[in-house]
């Protein structure tokens, strides 16, 4: 009774997620990892997210610059902010100062351009690099034989500090390109390169946050599971 009818799918789905997750933590011995779960709010009406919030999804990813900074002034002012969509180095000015990480650096060409206007507000911005393991054309992002490259490149720019990973794996046949991305995290942690925090591998999305956790994920960014189907017309 004490929650709006409104919201009461939200309740449903956090119960799902909370259980899926918990046995893929089973099912692959990682009951005490640290895994964050990102609510991702494109298309979500506000009321919705606050709700999300509430319920302790304190996380969000943001896609659309344009659409966040028409949401931002009505989140719960708890919530910490991270940019997940592919980002325009004319955009970076909008959310420079409102996020705590950009997962979407698909481009040292967009790395620099963060770099830039990360060090004119005097701060040091986070990021991850966005890899296209499935080597897809629909999508931007560092192919898995530059990735080493790039982020020994990145290291050494003032302005930024690489957190991690992050990869949208093509859909079908998910699971080789999960194991392909684990591989290429750990990889790259093992190369132990200055100024890099290679701690966040960010993978698993509504369809897929499952397996992404047997194949260690530690960031799971989840949507439509949470908030329902998305309304792209609203
Ligand atoms: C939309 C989106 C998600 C969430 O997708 P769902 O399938 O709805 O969970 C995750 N990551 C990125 C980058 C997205 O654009």
């Amino acid at each position: 009774m004490s929650d709006k009818p409104f919201f009461g799918d939200i309740n449903e789905n956090i119960k799902a997620i909370e259980y899926n997750i918990g046995e893929a933590r089973v099912k692959s011995g990682r009951e005490h990892d640290d895994i964050r779960v990102m609510a991702v709010t494109k298309t979500v009406p506000t009321e919705r997210v606050n709700y999300a919030i509430r319920r302790g999804f304190t996380l969000l990813g943001e896609n659309r610059v344009q659409e966040y900074l028409g949401k931002r002034d009505a989140y719960d002012k708890s919530a910490e902010i991270q940019f997940i969509g592919h980002l325009q180095s004319n955009k970076v000015k909008y959310i420079i100062n409102d996020v705590s990480l950009i997962q979407s650096v698909d481009s040292i060409s967009l790395a620099k351009e963060i770099a830039r206007l990360a060090q004119k507000n005097s701060i040091t911005m986070n990021i991850l690099c966005e890899v296209n393991i499935g080597l897809e054309d629909s999508k931007t992002g560092f192919s898995p034989d530059n990735i080493k490259e790039a982020v020994y490149q990145l290291s050494e720019i003032e302005g930024i500090k690489i957190k991690g990973l992050m990869t949208i794996p093509p859909p079908q046949s998910s699971n080789v390109y999960l194991k392909r991305m684990q591989r290429l995290y750990s990889d790259m942690r093992s190369e132990h390169i200055p100024n890099v925090d290679m701690d966040i591998l960010s993978m698993g999305m509504s369809g897929d946050y499952f397996d992404a956790v047997l194949y260690g994920s530690n960031m799971l960014r989840i949507g439509s599971a949470l908030f329902g189907a998305r309304n792209y017309t609203k």
